[in-house]
Parts: C-alpha cells; sequence; structure tokens
C-alpha cells in the first residue's frame, strides 16, 4: 500500500486522527448537504456534469485546511462508499505506477461489454472509478475509494475536473479542498453518479471553485441502479455504424500528424458532425479525439445526420 510508503511524520498522524474524527462529527451535515444537491439535480440530457448549488463548494470554513490530507468514508451497511475528502497537495501524488485494482467489486458490480457503443477497448460498460482520482492521492486498490461507474462518467465526467485539479496543484504547489459524494437512491447498489467539490485553499478559490454532479450514465445502454445490471438501448442511435468506420483518433486535444489509414473515404468531425475529404485542411485542424476515419459512402454519412464540409465539398 502506498500509504505505507510515503512518509508520514507523528504530527501528520495526529493530524489526520484528530481530522478523522472531526470527519465523523460532521457526517452527518455532508449527507444532508448531498441529499439536497441531489434535489436539485435536473436528468440527464446529454452533457456528462452539470453545476449544481451555483457552483459553490459546500466546505465550512473549519473544513478548509492548509496541511495535506486525505480521508476515505467506511463502507455503509450494503457495502457502498461514502464520501471521500481530501486536502490534495504535491506531497500526496503518486511517484509510483499504477497497480492492479482489479481485485475491488464495487457495489453494483455487472460487468458487460458494447462494442460499438463504448468508445474504449475492451469496450466495458463499467470502470471502477476512483472516487478521489489516482493522480490526486495515488490509492490504488482502496475499496473506499472504488465505486462502480460507466466509462462515460469516469472518462467525460469525472476526468476534466481531476485534471483541472491536478494541473493546478501541479503548477501552484497550492492546496485544493476536494469532496466526491456517491449519490445512491435508496438501498440501490449502483450509484445515479457523483458530486465533486473542490476549492483551492491558498488563493481562497480563485485558482480552483466547482461544485459539480457527474451523471452515472452510459449513451446507448439501459441501466438499472439497483443493482447495475444492464443492456443495450434498442432506440439507441449510435453516431457512425461500426461496420464501416475504420478508427477513430486518439483522445489528444491537438491534431496529432498521422497519416490517414488505408481505405478511409471521408474524416469525419464526431464533434460538429461534418465530414471532410481526407486532404482537407480542416482535418489538419481538427482535434484527434473527435476524428473519425470513415470507410463508407457520402449517402450512408448524410443519412446519419452528418453534413458535407462546405470548404473542401465531399
Ligand atoms: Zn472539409
Amino acid at each position: 500500500m502506498r500509504t505505507f510508503l510515503r512518509k508520514v511524520s507523528f504530527a501528520n498522524r495526529i493530524f489526520t486522527l484528530l481530522l478523522t474524527l472531526s470527519f465523523s462529527m460532521s457526517s452527518f451535515l455532508f449527507w444532508n448537504i448531498s441529499t439536497h444537491a441531489e434535489d436539485e439535480i435536473p436528468t440527464y440530457s446529454g452533457s456528462a456534469s452539470v453545476v449544481v448549488n451555483k457552483n459553490i463548494p459546500g466546505f465550512t470554513a473549519a473544513e478548509i485546511v492548509t496541511k495535506s490530507y486525505e480521508h476515505y468514508g467506511e463502507l455503509d451497511k450494503q457495502g457502498r462508499c461514502t464520501p471521500a475528502m481530501a486536502c490534495l497537495g504535491e506531497d500526496l501524488m503518486p511517484t509510483e505506477e499504477r497497480q492492479s485494482i482489479g481485485m475491488v467489486k464495487p457495489t453494483g458490480w455487472k460487468q458487460k461489454k458494447y462494442p460499438g457503443i463504448v468508445d474504449s477497448d475492451p469496450p466495458y460498460l463499467y470502470n471502477r472509478c476512483h472516487m478521489i482520482g489516482f493522480q490526486l492521492t495515488g490509492e490504488n486498490a482502496n475499496e473506499k475509494n472504488l465505486i462502480t461507474g460507466t466509462r462515460y462518467m469516469n472518462v467525460e465526467g469525472m476526468l476534466p475536473y481531476e485534471n483541472k485539479v491536478a494541473d493546478y496543484v501541479r503548477s501552484t504547489g497550492n492546496h485544493v479542498m476536494y469532496r466526491v459524494t456517491p449519490v445512491f437512491e435508496g438501498k440501490n447498489l449502483l450509484c445515479n453518479g457523483v458530486q465533486i467539490e473542490a476549492y483551492s485553499v491558498e488563493d481562497k478559490g480563485k485558482g480552483i471553485s466547482f461544485n459539480v454532479y457527474c451523471y452515472n450514465v452510459q449513451p446507448g445502454v439501459i441501466i438499472n441502479y439497483s443493482n447495475g445490471s444492464n443492456k443495450a438501448d434498442p432506440d439507441y442511435k449510435k453516431s457512425i455504424s461500426t461496420d464501416k468506420f475504420v478508427f477513430t483518433g486518439d483522445n489528444s486535444e491537438t491534431s496529432a500528424d498521422r497519416s490517414v489509414p488505408a481505405g478511409t473515404t471521408y474524416v469525419v468531425n464526431k464533434s460538429s458532425k461534418k465530414f471532410h475529404k481526407p486532404t482537407c485542411d480542416s482535418v489538419k485542424d481538427m482535434k484527434e479525439k473527435n476524428k473519425v476515419y470513415y470507410e463508407g459512402t457520402r449517402d450512408d454519412l448524410i443519412q446519419q445526420g452528418y453534413e458535407p464540409c462546405k470548404r473542401c465539398c465531399p
């Protein structure tokens, strides 16, 4: 366990102990906060996350500290994760490679593959989602920090916020108060989503301050939240028919200088819904993650709702 590898001073230990105690006392309050957040969460409508409580994080003055720590709540009676909270600092960030977490089976773990629907390889619906991301505290197989979350929630919902916080901590050396609350309805084993609150300490929220909710959904899959079971949504219109695409670009924000794969008839922009001749200048400007190298006809693309580019007129 990484926790033991980290050099923790005696003072730090006492501090953590005190914090654990105060955390237990205030956990009742936390749940009330999360319940309030739940009341105002709109149903999922195409965006992986939404702002809650006007984007104001709910940390009390007493909770905001300048010394790094991490706290993971005990599993509840159903074996479900409870809120995890940390004062993130550079000293908590991992210095070692990520280790296997495959032995942890969080509640609602009913794994299935959805080729052509889930955008990963292999196309597993569920990830073991770190509530407090590995890049922030380096926790590996900590069952109090791993929930069953869709690939979509993990990558489209939570990751952008984690990256933002990690970049901030790394570039400033400042601390960020960070709390992740899984929101379960009743006795459901799969959470509907997670609330993430963050607040940068030294600059009083100037660098980082948000309160968001990420949906535990996967477009194209119908999920039963009572136990995590799932099935393909027959009404889901896949954005691009999978029998025809060559491959999608990688996850990068920039345009990779990659040669177009053989057989590609058009390069499709997943985001703008436009398609181009592979030689079009717009392809060079396109973010790699938005690219789909498509092998098929113009008519097929138009039928799927894509528009020809006005520059290259494919
Ligand atoms: Zn074009």
